[in-house]
């Protein structure tokens, strides 16, 4: 039987990437997206997988949705909390709507998702959790203090989940991507691009594909030793000890 897998934000840039990669490599994949109707449906269309359409920082529409998955889909054994935003602003001038925005879709998220589908993994004794954080929540990054915020609870959330769930076979991981050539990304200004990408050794931003494949080697029956861990993959622009 085909493993089930969910992927938050997955209709576009790095989710779409991984819905696909997931897609090809045999999963089932389910793809939740927040409004985006034209990129999901094409996406459904193009790869053959299902889309539900939830805001992941809502507790109930999340409940709902997975109910929904695991109705139309099945039991999902493989979690990928990749959706995110970014809100930014220095500090100074941050407003407390851009911080809430940010803490809920990209934090709270990973209570409201996982929380649904842990007690399922624990029964059947088998699951993958996959986070999406970023370079920026390990090194910090001005104008970000939102987003560096939650992308580092991230990686606290998954060193306590591994913890608490490695005995029932089910492996909770953080991948910490670096400049991604997304949308995400491309909204950044061209000055203060080409002012990043001089900054990156490999001398380029990463590619969307190159996260999924990381997601692919973690998602693996073969990977069940690895847990609690932080992948980064970030073409050695940030090396963390
Ligand atoms: P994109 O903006 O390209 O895509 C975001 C996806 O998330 C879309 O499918 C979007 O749905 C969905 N989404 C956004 N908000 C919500 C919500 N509230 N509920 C449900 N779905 C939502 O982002 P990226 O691909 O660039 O980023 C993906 C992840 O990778 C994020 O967590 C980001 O922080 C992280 N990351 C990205 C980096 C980069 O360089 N791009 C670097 C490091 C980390 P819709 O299409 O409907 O809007």
């Amino acid at each position: 039987m085909a493993r089930v897998a969910l992927v938050t934000g997955g209709t576009r840039g790095i989710g779409k990437a991984i819905s696909e990669k997931l897609a090809k490599s045999g999963y089932k994949v389910a793809a939740n997206y927040a409004g985006n109707d034209k990129a999901a449906n094409e996406l459904a269309k193009s790869v053959k997988i299902d889309v539900f359409k939830w805001d992941v920082g809502d507790w109930e529409a999340c409940q709902a949705g997975i109910r929904r998955v695991e109705d139309e889909v099945g039991p999902i054994d493989v979690l990928v909390n990749n959706a995110g935003i970014t809100r930014d602003a220095v500090f100074h001038r941050m407003n407390v709507d851009q911080w809430r925005e940010v803490i809920r879709v990209d934090l709270d998220s990973l209570f409201y998702v996982t929380r649904p589908v842990i007690e399922g993994m624990r029964t059947r004794g088998f699951g993958r959790i996959i986070n999406i954080s970023s370079i920026n929540g390990q090194k910090g990054q001005s104008g970000q203090a939102n987003y560096s915020a939650a992308k580092a609870g991230m990686i606290g959330f998954t060193k306590a989940l591994a913890q608490e769930n490695a005995n029932k076979g089910i492996t909770v991981n953080c991948i910490a991507p670096g400049y991604i050539d997304t949308e995400m990304v491309q909204a950044v200004p061209e000055q203060v691009l080409n002012k990043i990408i001089s900054t990156i050794p490999t001398g380029r931003l990463g590619k969307a594909t190159e996260i999924a494949d990381a997601v692919a080697f973690l998602a693996a029956d073969s990977s069940a030793f690895i847990t609690g861990s932080t992948l980064t993959v970030n073409g050695a622009q940030y090396i963390s000890g």
